[in-house]
């Protein structure tokens, strides 16, 4: 079982809430994350559970962005909206360089979304049970500065 965030903004939840639905039978399998109004409305439209954090621009960027930086997530599906000004850009770019530094793989529009989670069902993410299995305690990092 993995661990799953989705994020979109307000012109892409319809987007998200259609995406999810057609693999709600793989994301059923797995642990769920979002921020506050996205898990809402994809709980209201699927037999889903996800916890939810808070709304993005109080914060759950970062909620979601803590579990990234102790390499906990497995997968992120962010639909950012490309064509609208965000009050918390500065939480956005933070999550995304976040995902970098862990190399977590990470869906910014539908098409890349729909590869990753064909290869989700098909077992390509075993690699991150064995990160899970190995990695690291918080404080252990080493050489890290
Ligand atoms: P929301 O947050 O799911 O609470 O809308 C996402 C965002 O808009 O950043």
């Amino acid at each position: 079982m993995l661990k799953i965030a989705f994020i979109a903004h307000d012109r892409k939840k319809d987007e998200m809430v259609n995406f999810i639905t057609a693999y709600e039978h793989v994301f059923t399998e797995h642990q769920l994350y979002s921020t506050g109004t996205t898990g809402l409305r994809i709980m209201e439209q699927t037999k889903l559970q996800i916890h939810r954090f808070m709304s993005g621009p109080l914060g759950g960027d970062q909620q979601i962005g803590a579990l990234v930086a102790q390499n906990e997530m497995d997968m992120i599906i962010f639909l950012r909206d490309p064509l609208m000004a965000q009050p918390h850009e500065p939480d956005i770019s933070a999550l995304l360089r976040l995902c970098d530094v862990q190399g977590i793989p990470l869906a910014t529009n539908v098409a890349t979304a729909e590869i990753l989670v064909k290869a989700l069902d098909r077992g390509d993410f075993a690699w991150r049970e064995l990160v899970h299995k190995y990695k690291p305690g918080i404080g252990e990092l080493g050489d890290i500065k």
